[in-house]
């Protein structure tokens, strides 16, 4: 049985004291939430306050940290970088690798992002693999062929053993921020292409263990038609993570 997630990525949003309090006002709801080894949440604040935040998680079960990112080399004269070891370090779990925010602001390519995804499961962290068309592929009606090309040139290079051990989030660009959802019907039909591909290269069983997150303006209102779909299993929230109570509910309309 493949896990559900629920992941909330903070971006560069909160001070200290927001981010200690959207936690604990999150986690205050535990009991509600109906958490499992199978229904899991992971939070992604920035990073001065992974640390903080991962204390304030370690006796809450089913709740794991994420980074935002991570470098591609491991250690070294990278000013201003945060290595998959750092990380791993202070408890990290997972870390998001090729958000479309970092592959368009900070040029961020494929072969870039392959080598985070190895960082991370160097150092036993799980990447959440993003990967998603903008609105003029999706318009052109090409957006398959442009995400055969992510995972080709990506997560298609990982061993069986590697690619196990991956979480992907399927992002149309055009959704992310926009508060343009796409229709539960149009992120099923990309779910389970991207599943399709996977059992293409990787076999039947491990396609079918393989949790795929939808991103892209999931809120309180549209996450449960999102979720009552064959191949969503969960989702990566930006903007309604932010708040404690919008988050809970999207947390809740996932059936574990
Ligand atoms: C995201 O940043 O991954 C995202 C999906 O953002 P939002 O939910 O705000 O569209």
């Amino acid at each position: 049985m493949r896990k559900k997630i629920i992941a909330g990525n903070w971006k560069m949003n909160t001070t200290y004291e927001e981010a200690i309090a959207l936690v604990n006002d999150i986690t205050i709801q535990e009991n509600q939430l109906h958490l499992s080894e199978n229904k899991i949440v992971v939070i992604a604040p920035p990073f001065p306050y992974l640390a903080h935040c991962s204390t304030l998680l370690k006796d809450k079960a089913h709740f794991y940290i994420a980074a935002q990112n991570c470098s591609e080399h491991s250690k070294g004269a990278y000013t201003g970088e945060v290595s998959a070891a750092m990380l791993a370090s202070i408890q990290a779990n997972y870390i998001i690798v090729g958000h479309s925010e970092r592959r368009t602001y900070f040029q961020e390519t494929d072969a870039v992002i392959l080598q985070k995804i190895k960082q991370a499961l160097q150092q036993n962290m799980t990447p959440i693999f993003c990967c998603g068309e903008p609105l003029h592929i999706r318009e052109n009606n090409t957006h398959f062929e442009f995400i055969q090309a992510q995972l080709q040139n990506c997560i298609f290079h990982l061993s069986d053993d590697e690619i196990k051990k991956i979480v992907i989030a399927y992002e149309p660009i055009w959704a992310i921020g926009t508060g343009k959802t796409a229709t539960p019907q149009q992120a099923q039909e990309v779910h389970c292409y991207i599943r399709n591909e996977i059992k293409n290269n990787f076999g039947a069983a491990i396609s079918a263990s393989i949790s795929i997150l939808y991103g892209g303006s999931v809120n309180a209102t549209n996450a449960a038609e999102l979720f009552d779909t064959n191949d969503i299993d969960g989702g990566l929230v930006g903007g309604a993570s932010l708040n404690a109570t919008d988050f809970t509910t999207i947390i809740k309309a996932m059936q574990a």
